[in-house]
């Protein structure tokens, strides 16, 4: 099969790997991306957000075409911090080309994965328009694209694509599908996309107790041991057995505390917090329901205890397997051979707040080597994902018509 793009991915995923675009910093990395869709016919909004006690955001919002079908790509182009640039075999921010690999922070997750999206777009326009892809080439859709682009997907999540998906429904826009190009593929381009994600939600566990000398037990009231209590409580029994298409919703505790710097006292309070990956069979209501439950059957009359929730916006959600999952499901297999496994496996992404407006796949690179040093893509992949993206939008717009 030829995946030969006319429009190189390699050439602007290396561009865009230069912009050092840390969260929050902007670091260039819209810019360059503002240029490369104007070139090509796009309406382009610069669109800096604020808020209280966050950093501002800089994002993009870019369109071209008119009325449906209307499918938006989402993305982001901050990236984690490199940590020790000396440990990195190429410097982070070089876009170093070395073999077949190319190497730096973001080649995966994922301004990878946004070249391949505009390459394939030159390419679907052009071909449109019966003319040779490049900035005079450009035809219009046969209903509408958008990109989504945020620059605070790997911070607090704050200032980006919740606040961009807001001022779109502002005015007026409706997105029908939602293709976000996350990172989902495990060890070959191709063996994995998401079409949901679990829910997560973090909780304190306070236990209330008397201090005391630890040789006068009787005259205090030791917290550790009410904790331990209502910790194994909500360990012992799974939340759930896992649904079609989500593995068992999962409480961890993740640190445990007393604060106590001497050996003779018995500390008069005792806390925990634990976080819960939860699937579709709980919403975070029902979520703290049961674990409140449990507490209280644990705790009797005898633990004085609190159990607090932190604010989340992480539900769980999943994308009914229809039409647009299954066109994607077929571009894939087209290019790589490859039937992707339907996964909601791991973290959080952007896509839970995407859910809300409209249904949202999230296919893209290899994730292996994302957050680490020498993040690296194949460029093989580069082209690969490129092709896949253009079959997803000839598909999509009914390309070549017949
Ligand atoms: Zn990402």
């Amino acid at each position: 099969m030829n995946l030969s793009s006319p429009v190189d991915p390699v050439a602007i995923a290396r561009d865009l790997v230069r912009c050092p675009s840390v969260t929050p910093a902007e670091g260039g990395a819209l810019r360059l991306l503002a240029g490369m869709l104007e070139e090509i016919g796009f309406e382009v909004h610069r669109l800096t957000f604020s808020e209280p006690g966050t950093a501002d955001v800089d994002n993009l919002y870019a369109r071209i075409g008119s009325g449906s079908p209307h499918l938006v790509f989402a993305g982001h182009t901050d990236v984690v911090p490199p940590g020790e640039p000396g440990s990195w075999t190429h410097p982070p921010f070089s876009g170093a080309i070395a073999g077949d690999e190319l190497h730096g922070r973001g080649a995966v997750d994922m301004k990878g994965a946004i070249a391949c999206f505009v390459a394939a777009l030159s390419d679907h326009l052009a071909a449109r328009a019966g003319r040779p892809a490049g900035p005079a080439g450009a035809g219009q859709p046969a209903g509408t694209v958008s990109l989504l682009i945020t620059g605070d997907e790997e911070g607090v999540a704050v200032n980006g694509t919740p606040k961009l998906l807001q001022w779109a429904a502002e005015r007026g826009i409706r997105f029908d599908h939602c293709l976000l190009g996350e990172p989902t593929s495990a060890e070959a381009l191709g063996d994995a996309m998401k079409i949901g994600r679990r829910g997560s939600l973090n909780g304190t566990l306070v236990v209330a107790g008397r201090q005391g000398h630890v040789a006068y037990p009787q005259l205090a009231d030791n917290p550790i041991r009410g904790l331990v209590t209502l910790m194994s409580r909500l360990m012992a029994e799974p939340l759930d057995h896992g649904t079609a298409h989500f593995d068992p919703s999962h409480l961890e505790f993740t640190s445990v505390d007393v604060g106590n710097p001497t050996v003779n006292l018995i500390p008069a309070e005792a806390r925990a917090r634990f976080n819960v990956r939860y699937n579709d069979r709980h919403t975070q209501d029902s979520l703290k329901r049961l674990l409140k439950i449990r507490c209280r059957e644990a705790a009797g009359d005898r633990i004085r205890y609190s159990l607090e929730f932190a604010p989340s916006n992480s539900e769980a959600f999943l994308t009914a397997v229809g039409p647009f999952v299954e066109l994607v499901i077929g571009a894939v297999v087209e290019v790589t051979g490859r039937t992707p496994k339907l996964s909601t496996s791991g973290g959080t992404s952007d896509a839970r707040f995407i859910k809300n407006y409209c249904p949202v796949v999230e296919f893209g690179l290899v994730g292996r080597t994302m957050h680490q040093v020498d993040e690296r893509v194949a460029l093989a992949d580069l082209a690969a994902l490129t092709a896949i993206y253009r079959r997803v939008l000839d598909r999509y717009f009914g390309y070549p018509p017949h």
